[in-house]
């Protein structure tokens, strides 16, 4: 280790309290510094070289450190680095963006509200349910459905309708008397006493019973995201999607699908809602790779039914909501660069195309002993490891058995997320076969090697 790396370290320590701070880390070797990225790839202050399979946090969809990313953000800060973004005045990439988004997005989704990212663009669509549901007269339409084990950010709104566990600690407040969450759908290790048709039945039952319970009238919105990320890559069974878009449509209930994970690529379509489950959401949220993380941005993406009532008359109302970098001219520029080399390099084809190979390399790490099941679409992937295979017991969460892996294998240039008992994948749309089996072979001997501590641990 250099002295810059040290120094680093030890400044990082001292003074960086970083996002979901585990206060351990701070008190052992502390945090990896890295100084470059390059396309698919990190190198650290000592020079070390990682392929990022996790493109950094599920966002650097066309891979890292692009020149004409660069010249774009540039020469719209040259042009014009700031704008108001009220009502009054508008900004050319903005309105552009908008408008290219409305193309892209499904159905008659063709409104946009700018955020800074994932978790406003979630608060923004929860003011914007509470503001639709009002000027429809519809006053009592107040409680959200949400689920287990989701997440949605880190704001108020948001993680209390996220359900991960471990989000809602005691010491903070959340918006609990009409948020609500009902069974995640993940069957592998929690409902395997099910058919997956029995498991279908048994959560759209609980979907709809829950609104009844709650009351039609009193229940504005179900949000889901199509693939749960954060929570585990956790693909609900077939038909879900379709079935509880459904339910919510019988219900007079809006559908929000946060597709802040899944959008712009990750699952190979611009959008996963309508090209992969084939549903028309009502709202849509989008973030991460809305600009490969090059800028922060989110966007809550709305339908004309939702517009038409609340601009009708205008209501004489403000709708109160929005922030400073609200269309930030500079992100937005981003956006519009970003989407072109999608566009250009055929990216999200390259995700269809090479999604059934990364899929099937996966699954030959089934033969190894604690490989309990792998599961993902397109370029979202998960290996979720057990202590018992049959029983699908899971390790004692204390052992961390997913950092266990994790650590292995960035000591030998790889950087995969370890979430608890998982290993999760998100790389950026510019993967090739050569990396996938990089990372499928890097994983192996990483396991293996965690095999063998596992031994001498007497486990
Ligand atoms: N929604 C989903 C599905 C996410 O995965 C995330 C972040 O990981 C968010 C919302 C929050 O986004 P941000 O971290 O940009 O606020």
């Amino acid at each position: 280790m250099n002295s810059f790396t040290k120094e680093i370290m030890q400044k990082d320590k001292d003074h960086f309290m970083h996002p979901w701070t585990i206060f351990d880390v701070y008190k052992t070797d502390g945090a990896l510094p890295i100084e470059t990225a390059q396309g698919n790839y990190l190198e650290d202050t000592d020079g070390n070289r990682y392929l990022d399979a996790v493109g950094g946090l599920w966002c650097n969809n066309i891979g890292t450190g692009r020149k004409e990313m660069a010249d774009a953000i540039a020469e719209q800060v040259i042009k014009m680095s700031y704008a108001n973004p009220f009502v009054d005045m508008t900004n050319v990439p903005a309105t552009l963006l908008a408008a290219k988004i409305a193309e892209l997005a499904p159905g008659s989704l063709n409104h946009v509200f700018y955020s800074c990212g994932g978790s406003t663009a979630v608060d923004t669509a929860y003011r914007l349910i509470q503001y639709y549901q009002n000027c429809r007269g519809k006053h009592a339409k107040k409680h959200i459905i949400s689920r287990d084990m989701s997440y949605h950010g880190s704001t108020y709104a948001a993680m209390s309708i996220g359900g991960k566990k471990g989000d809602h600690p005691a010491e903070f407040d959340f918006i609990d008397d009409t948020i609500h969450h009902i069974t995640a759908p993940k069957q592998y290790g929690q409902h395997e006493d099910k058919s997956e048709a029995e498991f279908l039945n048994f959560l759209l039952n609980e979907l709809e019973q829950k609104i009844l319970t709650l009351g039609a009238d009193n229940v504005a919105a179900f949000f889901a995201e199509p693939i749960m990320g954060a929570g585990g890559v956790i693909i609900p069974p077939v038909g879900y999607h379709k079935k509880t878009w459904e339910i919510c449509k019988k219900h007079d209930v809006l559908y929000v699908s946060d597709e802040v994970v899944t959008g712009f690529g990750r699952l190979g379509h611009w959008f996963a809602s309508e090209d992969v489950f084939d549903i028309q959401p009502d709202i849509i949220i989008s973030a991460k790779g809305l600009t490969s993380g090059y800028l922060p941005l989110g966007a809550t993406i709305f339908s004309d039914q939702i517009w038409d009532e609340i601009s009708e008359d205008g209501h004489g109302r403000c709708f109160a909501h929005g922030f400073t970098y609200s269309g930030h001219p500079v992100a937005c520029a981003a956006a519009l660069k970003n989407i072109e080399i999608m566009e250009r390099e055929q990216l999200l084809e390259n995700v269809t195309t090479l999604a059934p190979y990364f899929k099937a390399k996966l699954e030959t790490l089934s033969d190894l002993p604690i490989v309990g099941d792998i599961r993902g679409h397109g370029f979202m992937w998960c290996v979720e490891f057990v202590a018992n295979k049959e029983t699908c017991e899971l390790f004692p969460e204390e052992m961390d058995i997913g950092k266990q892996i994790s650590n292995h294998a960035d000591a030998k240039g790889l950087i995969v997320r370890p979430v608890v008992h998982l290993n999760v994948m998100s790389p950026p749309l510019t993967l090739n076969k050569t990396e996938i089996d990089f990372i499928v072979n890097t994983l192996r001997v990483s396991i293996e090697a965690t095999l063998i501590d596992l031994e001498e641990q007497g486990y």
